[in-house]
């Protein structure tokens, strides 16, 4: 079993190697999506010591949040698992929008209590910004709501650096999750410098660049869902970025192991990093992920990999 690492400077304890369920009951993300599978991951994940699951009510407008909570009732195990979720929306004539007003986000949490069936959500973020409520504000009512016991820690999401600095005036900021991998590297410079002192933890998403990093595409492979769309996914990018996988499964095969692993023992090797929270469609998937705690990178290492993606 994994050691656990504090997140930040809350009282959750993880396992460093945690799961992004946007492809549990995603269905506004990828078509054709099986439910059963996305369970049966979840459950594969927390049966084998992953304890820390990242849903939002975006992924599938609430259907996400309702197949964990299946999940966690049918397998008993709530008082195992760091949960995070996240809201923001609000439906306005049959469309959703952001809104970040304490009105607002207290009926989101209410909502996902619901779904995930449990009276508590370990961390709760802001899962985009609005445009018009001051973030000091919006991160105040998640204060308030932690300090009911309704939350147990306060993440914001997709934040610029000047959204975070304003939602942290008061120091309420526990986690911003925002997007970092190997080929998106601009978090480095624009965000750690100022977590790192702030001791707020960074969970990057897209791990594996929708895929890309995780060492299974070729030059043939094509998306049919929200991938599609992607650029570093089409063309010259995508290229260029395969030629780079290809390097790091040397670097794998050197010390027997695969290309995802090395990946995310490369992101838990960054002192502003605690955990990560790739994604996954089959258990298969969520099992391979979990091998990657066994991968201890070298200074050196982490330097070439670094290199690579410079
Ligand atoms: P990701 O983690 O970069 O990539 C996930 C994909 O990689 C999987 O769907 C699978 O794709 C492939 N994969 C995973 N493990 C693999 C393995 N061991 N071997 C081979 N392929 C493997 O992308 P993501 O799932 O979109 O992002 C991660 C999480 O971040 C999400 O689930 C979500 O919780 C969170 N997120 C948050 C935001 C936000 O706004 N806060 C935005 C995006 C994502 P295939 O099987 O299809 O190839």
């Amino acid at each position: 079993m994994a050691k656990k690492v504090q997140l930040g400077n809350t009282d959750l304890h993880v396992n460093p190697i945690g799961l992004g369920t946007n492809a549990v009951g995603g269905h506004n993300l990828y078509p054709n999506l099986d439910e059963a599978a996305g369970k049966d991951l979840v459950r594969t994940g927390i049966e084998n010591g992953l304890n820390f699951l990242d849903t939002a009510f975006g992924y599938g407008m609430g259907r996400s949040e309702e197949l964990i909570g299946e999940v966690l009732k049918e397998t008993r195990k709530r008082n195992e698992v760091i949960l995070a979720t996240k809201g923001s929306q609000k439906k306005v004539n049959d469309k959703f929008v952001h809104d970040n007003s304490p009105a607002n986000l207290r009926h989101t949490v209410e909502q996902s209590l619901k779904r995930l069936q449990t009276d508590y959500i370990d961390l709760f973020y802001i899962h985009f910004p609005d445009e018009s409520t001051p973030k000091d504000e919006a991160v105040g009512a998640l204060k308030e709501l932690k300090d009911e016991g309704k939350i147990r820690a306060v993440g914001v999401s997709n934040f610029s650096m000047e959204q975070l600095q304003e939602a942290n005036k008061d120091g309420y900021v526990d986690v911003i999750q925002g997007h970092y991998n190997l080929i998106n590297r601009d978090a480095e410079n624009d965000y750690f410098p100022y977590t790192i002192e702030n001791k707020i933890s960074f969970i990057p998403y897209y791990p594996f660049a929708s895929g890309i990093l995780a060492g299974k595409y070729t030059k043939e492979t094509t998306f049919d869902d929200f991938r599609r769309g992607m650029p570093h996914l089409q063309g010259e990018e995508f290229e260029n970025t395969l030629a780079k996988v290809e390097k790091l499964r040397n670097i794998a095969e050197s010390k027997n192991t695969e290309v995802p692993h090395v990946v995310l023992a490369w992101y838990l090797a960054s002192k502003a990093i605690d955990v990560v929270i790739p994604g996954a469609k089959r258990s298969g998937q969520v099992l391979n992920n979990l091998k990657a705690l066994d991968v201890e990178l070298s200074p050196a290492e982490v330097q070439e990999i670094s290199g690579i993606f410079s």
